[in-house]
């Protein structure tokens, strides 16, 4: 008799997860990723801000799974599914729509940005979610201070050396609070004509406060910390404007050449392809064992599902999608194996960190709340812990010690995937042909 076949769809903190725990599972489990690799997204602002290179914190879904022999691993990108025909439809650079049959379907196709409807600000602010994104990120940035060194007139650098984020959530607030270290220790004495410390970081939100899910303490002590790392904060206003200029906020112009959106995320379109209910966000509604109503084959987790405990909505932070890949893998390898199923779904909150600059962080977790140092080495603590495979741990490590102790940091190339030198070519020659011994 042939095996069940279980299909994963994202290999984020979720579809990972739940691969693992098919670990032992009699099943042929196929995981797909329109991507070769899983990325640790906590640490993308470290790629964007140079300290981390991108092969840090990402690693091939491939070698991840290299010893389990029960998993197929394909790249691509999934269009599509029909629940009905228990099928999904698959794309790659060779072949469209390519239908792949299941037994079991897990969805974790985490978030996108969403630009809350100005989908025209995308062009000028480009968002933090792929490895792309972090390094076309750190490409703008380093290429500013590379425009304010080559421009001779100096009325043109602040408008250069000011940078915009968009969105004082985590993201928003760890970036801000990492460029200023850049601008104050790395890029310090690289320049001759710009002084790199005298760039202009803006933080700007409409919320009242800055990392809005933590405490008012803590938003607080972030708050104080990013004042003494000279970033701007500005709070309570939406951003009217985007354009190559720079940004509009509250009716003021702040010229930038370098805006960055570190605000809202918009679930996968999985919800589309199930046709099944969504929650305002577009997250698919799931049940406590975290299937989709009326198909106890399909699971949906992490970023891309929607499930509240306690009243409240799980959070669509990488705990959350890694208990419930975790959960939905152990779900179908009780069914598969004709056990009975595990008790609901329950979310265990570990806490929240956010890390502003160097050797500070705030954390919290129930009770608990803490800011500064400690709560840096347990965040640093946490993350090695997270990282796919104990090579990132420890380069990460040691890359963490040698940029704290030098200053020096991982990745400061500039690197144009666009551009090659075919695209400019040189003078052509004409080469008269000639015969042989001619
Ligand atoms: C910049 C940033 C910082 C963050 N910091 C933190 C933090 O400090 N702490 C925290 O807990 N959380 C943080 N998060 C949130 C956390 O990363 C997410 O909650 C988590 O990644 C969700 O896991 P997931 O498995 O649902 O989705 P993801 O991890 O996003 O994985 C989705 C996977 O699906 C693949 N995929 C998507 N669509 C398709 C498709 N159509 N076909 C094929 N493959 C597809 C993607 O390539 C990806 O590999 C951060 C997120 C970002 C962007």
């Amino acid at each position: 008799m042939s095996q069940p076949k279980i299909i994963i769809v994202g290999a984020g903190f979720g579809g990972l997860a739940a691969a693992k725990a098919l670990k032992n599972t009699p099943a042929e489990v196929i995981l797909i990723d329109r991507t070769n690799h899983h990325l640790f997204q906590p640490l993308l602002y470290q790629v964007a801000t140079s300290v981390l290179t991108p092969s840090q914190i990402a690693t091939p879904i491939r070698g991840i799974f290299r010893n389990q022999k029960n998993i197929t691993v394909i790249m691509g990108e999934v269009t599509g599914a029909n629940k009905d025909k228990k099928c999904v439809f698959v794309s790659d650079e060779d072949r469209q729509n390519v239908t792949l049959a299941y037994d079991y379907l897990i969805l974790a196709t985490g978030a996108s940005h969403s630009y809350f409807g100005r989908d025209e600000f995308a062009e000028y602010a480009p968002g933090l979610k792929s490895l792309a994104d972090a390094e076309a990120a750190r490409n703008k940035i380093l290429q500013a201070f590379e425009l304010a060194e080559a421009e001779e007139d100096p009325t043109r650098h602040p408008e250069l050396l000011t940078f915009v984020l968009v969105g004082a959530g985590p993201t928003g607030v760890e970036m801000a609070g990492a460029l200023a270290i850049l601008v104050r220790t790395t890029l310090k004495s690289d320049f001759r004509r710009i002084n790199p410390s005298s760039t202009r970081i803006v933080l700007v939100d409409m919320a009242p406060r800055v990392l809005g899910p933590f405490s008012e303490n803590l938003s607080k002590a972030a708050r104080q910390r990013l004042d003494n790392l000279g970033v701007e904060v500005r709070l309570g206003h939406s951003v009217d404007r985007i354009d190559a200029e720079g940004v509009v906020i509250a009716g003021e112009r702040i010229p930038s050449k370098t805006v960055i959106w570190t605000a809202g995320v918009a679930p996968s379109p999985a919800g589309k392809w199930l046709n099944v209910e969504t929650d305002r966000a577009g997250r698919v509604r799931i049940l406590s064992d975290l299937t989709v109503p009326g198909h106890p084959e399909i699971c949906v987790v992490g970023d891309t599902a929607s499930l509240d405990q306690n009243g409240k909505p799980l959070p669509g932070v990488a705990q959350v999608a890694m208990q419930q890949g975790r959960y939905a893998g152990k779900l179908v390898h009780s069914r598969v194996a004709g056990n009975s199923p595990p008790s609901p779904f329950s979310y265990f909150d570990k806490g929240s960190m956010a890390v502003v600059g160097k050797g500070f962080a705030v954390l919290q977790s129930g009770k608990v709340q803490m800011s500064g140092l400690p709560a840096w080495i347990t965040w640093a603590s946490v993350h090695l812990q997270f990282l796919a495979t104990s090579s990132l741990r420890l380069t990460v490590l040691l890359q963490w010690i040698w940029t704290g102790v030098t200053g020096q940091r991982g990745d400061r190339l500039i690197v144009n995937h666009q551009r090659s030198e075919v695209a400019n070519p040189a003078p052509s020659i004409t080469v008269k042909s000639t015969s042989a011994g001619g």
